[in-house]
């Protein structure tokens, strides 16, 4: 079964690639992004805090993520016998205890999966989202620090993957049915996809169809652009 990390700059198509994978694999879809906007919501003391940084663009710090995270990985683990993880991890330091952790409880990733395109279409996407969904950290300078961001804080983690072996680097700077034609075949190649039982609503024999009905936060179809 899949346990993947969905590894991207803002903008490249994580959010999207993940749910397609999800429907694929029935592995759950944890996003950490969407789990911290949710505590924000709450308007629960650990939501303010988050907010100071999120607000920003900055990362929330190493220890605030793995705690929030680390239970619903183990029970999505357990329930659905891998995971989708979108937007963790996003440092070194929580990569390497990811690794520990993962190690420990016998659920280390198998595959990460790191999606790319040019910054200004990255830019052109997030302010696209921004104008269909008014979130509020997609604003121009926001978007360049988070891009910032990523360039310090994630990007060493693709070396660090590559590293072992389990990396697969994808441009999402194309139509959405040939970046995922192109992850569900070295998914198969690695043996990382279940068996498709007959009659399944799991369709990975026809990825190009198999577009989700949730739009979430970004259009589908065959579009080059708008993948974040
Ligand atoms: P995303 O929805 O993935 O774009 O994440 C939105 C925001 O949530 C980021 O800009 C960070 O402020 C925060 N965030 C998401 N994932 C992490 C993480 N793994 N570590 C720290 N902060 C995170």
């Amino acid at each position: 079964m899949v346990r993947v990390i969905m590894l991207s700059p803002p903008g490249a198509g994580k959010g999207t690639h993940s749910r397609w994978l999800t429907l694929q694999t029935g592995a759950a879809h944890i996003s950490a992004g969407d789990l911290l906007r949710a505590e924000v919501e709450r308007g629960s003391e650990l939501g303010r805090q988050v907010a100071t940084y999120t607000s920003r663009g900055d990362l929330v710090p190493d220890e605030l993520i793995f705690s929030i995270l680390a239970p619903v990985v183990v029970a999505a683990a357990r329930d659905t016998g891998g995971y989708v993880l979108d937007g963790f991890p996003r440092t070194m330091p929580q990569a390497l205890r990811a690794a520990q952790f993962g190690a420990e409880l016998g659920l280390s990733s198998n595959a990460v999966i790191y999606l790319t395109a040019p910054e200004e279409e990255l830019v052109n996407r997030l302010l696209d989202r921004a104008r269909r969904d008014g979130r509020p950290d997609d604003q121009l300078g926001i978007i360049r620090h988070r891009l910032a961001v990523f360039a310090s804080e994630t990007a060493p983690l693709v070396d660090y993957y590559r590293g072992r072996g389990i990396l697969l680097e994808l441009s999402t700077n194309r139509p959405e049915a040939e970046v995922q034609a192109d992850l569900l075949n070295w998914l198969e190649a690695r043996g990382l996809m279940p068996p498709v039982p007959r009659g399944s609503s799991l369709n990975h024999s026809n990825p190009v169809g198999a577009t989700p009905p949730d739009t979430g936060d970004l259009p589908r179809g065959d579009q080059p652009v708008n993948q974040a």
